[in-house]
């Protein structure tokens, strides 16, 4: 037998005890109250010798009082049973408004819970990271945002999905596996995944961490995309590594002339003044290449003063065709230019610019032979609100898998290297003056053999600032 079945049937075998006391008890006086009511109707009504000797009267208050104590005692178990049932209401009652304080409560922490878990979520899903917990059987258990997009899958916390079917043979399970056979605390890793179709660089931070309660051990992976500094640095180290051979080639020329001149190796006037000349060119080469070089750091590091302010694009056009003229003349080019047009004000940096325009146009100079032809044309946009400076040769052309390099630093076409001297720089500096400062576009388009069109788009200045001086 249950304790709960033999505390029922004590309850019950007290409950009949005390049915029973009542029974005895209440039965006496109701006992009572009939034999008074029984003889004074039959001292009414026989000749009973009992009856006889008692008056009617007093029969009949014998009765009376027996049913009036009836009547007392039926009134008196009553109101303790009331009391005793208002009693176990009220027991009841503070019972239940325990238990409603208690749901309540737990309603709270229910509430709190799920607000501390959305911000949980909410912060994992804002770490541009990609964030993933596997447990002690390689099963997915979180995912943020950014590792569904990493990875290519939808999370479902539902679902327990093995790493396996998300993350293939990967490089990565075996670094979860690892950390968690290992119980390794933290490691890091620096791991190659695909990546919208190129391979990305990631920094991979694993830690086991174990649950204090069962000892099972989950896995937390954090992967930073480190594929752009991973550029940065190679760009840097490439940027180094080409300026120090851009410097040494002039440096030892002027080196060895400077050499034989102290040899006394110049001996009449015109070798002197060979020696001095290539001396003096491979200086300037120097400079130029040292200005250039400062001047695209200068951008790309936003050191760079600009002042800008509105300009007409056709006076730094007519200007830098000037400066360039008796080259072109040189050399038999011939320069046309189109009549300037008025009101085609740009917000721009007027030295730089006109830098823009000097480079293009120097470069169109050296890379087209005798007899050729250079043409400036701009073009002012109003619908766009832009304006198109082009500058068309018939030079030796470039080829069209060099075409999509001609911007980067210290490139040069290897075909047109017999044609003339160069840093490899002009061209990135012009890029990076109107896109980077300006935030314009350059463009270019060439057929090798019959001559390139270089150009760059800038927006309109905003307000025209009146007819150029
Ligand atoms: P560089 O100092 O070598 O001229 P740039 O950056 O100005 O450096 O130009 C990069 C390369 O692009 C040049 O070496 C040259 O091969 C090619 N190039 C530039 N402009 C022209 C052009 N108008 N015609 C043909 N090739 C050109």
């Amino acid at each position: 037998m249950t304790i709960r079945q033999k505390q029922s049937d004590a309850t019950c075998n007290y409950s009949v005890k005390r049915m029973r006391n009542e029974q005895i008890k209440y039965g006496g006086l109701i006992a009572l109250g009939l034999i008074g009511a029984g003889l004074a109707v039959v001292s009414a009504g026989l000749s009973h010798p009992a009856a006889a000797a008692l008056p009617a009267a007093a029969m009949t208050s014998i009765a009376v009082a027996g049913l009036a104590m009836l009547a007392r005692a039926q009134q008196h178990s009553s109101r303790h049973q009331l009391t005793e049932r208002q009693n176990r209401t009220a027991a009841m009652n503070d019972k239940l408004s325990d238990a409603q304080r208690q749901l309540a409560d737990m309603k709270l922490k229910v509430q709190l819970i799920n607000r501390r878990k959305n911000s949980v979520e909410a912060i994992l899903n804002s770490i541009r990271d990609a964030v993933l917990v596997t447990d002690d059987r390689d099963r997915i258990i979180l995912a943020n945002r950014a590792a569904e997009r990493l990875f290519g899958f939808h999370f479902d916390p539902d679902a327990a999905v093995l790493a396996a079917e998300i993350l293939g043979t990967d490089a990565l399970l075996v670094l979860i596996q690892k950390s968690r056979t290992g119980r390794i605390a933290h490691v890091r890793h620096e791991i190659a995944l695909p990546q919208d179709g190129r391979e990305a660089i990631f920094d991979a931070v694993l830690s086991c961490t174990e649950d204090d309660a069962d000892h099972n051990s989950a896995v937390v992976a954090v992967l930073h995309d480190i594929t752009r500094e991973k550029e940065i640095a190679q760009m840097k180290n490439d940027f180094v590594s080409h300026v120090s051979h851009e410097l040494k080639t002039p440096l030892a020329s002027i080196n060895a002339y400077a050499e034989m001149l102290v040899d006394g190796e110049a001996q009449d006037a015109e070798t002197l003044a060979n020696f001095c000349g290539v001396i003096q060119s491979q200086a300037r080469r120097l400079t130029r290449l040292i200005e250039d070089i400062l001047n695209i750091s200068r951008i790309e590091s936003g050191l760079v003063k600009v002042q800008k302010a509105n300009h007409s694009m056709a006076l730094i056009i007519r200007d830098a065709v000037e400066m360039i003229k008796s080259y072109a003349h040189e050399k038999n080019i011939t320069l046309n230019t189109q009549a300037p047009i008025l009101y085609d004000q740009v917000y721009i940096d007027h030295d730089m610019l006109s830098q823009v325009i000097v480079n293009l146009l120097s470069n169109a100079v050296k890379y087209t032979p005798a007899g050729g032809t250079i043409t400036v044309r701009s073009e002012v946009n109003e619908s766009d609100n832009r304006i198109t400076v082009t500058i068309a040769d018939t030079g030796v052309g470039i080829p069209p898998e060099d075409l999509e390099h001609i911007f980067d630093k210290f490139y040069r076409v290897q075909a047109n290297n017999k044609c003339a001297k160069g840093t490899g720089l002009g061209l990135n500096l012009v890029k990076q003056i109107v896109e980077t400062v300006h935030g314009g576009q350059v463009f270019v388009t060439s057929t090798v053999g019959k001559g390139s069109t270089f150009g760059i788009e800038l927006p309109l200045a905003a307000e025209p600032a009146g007819l150029p001086a």
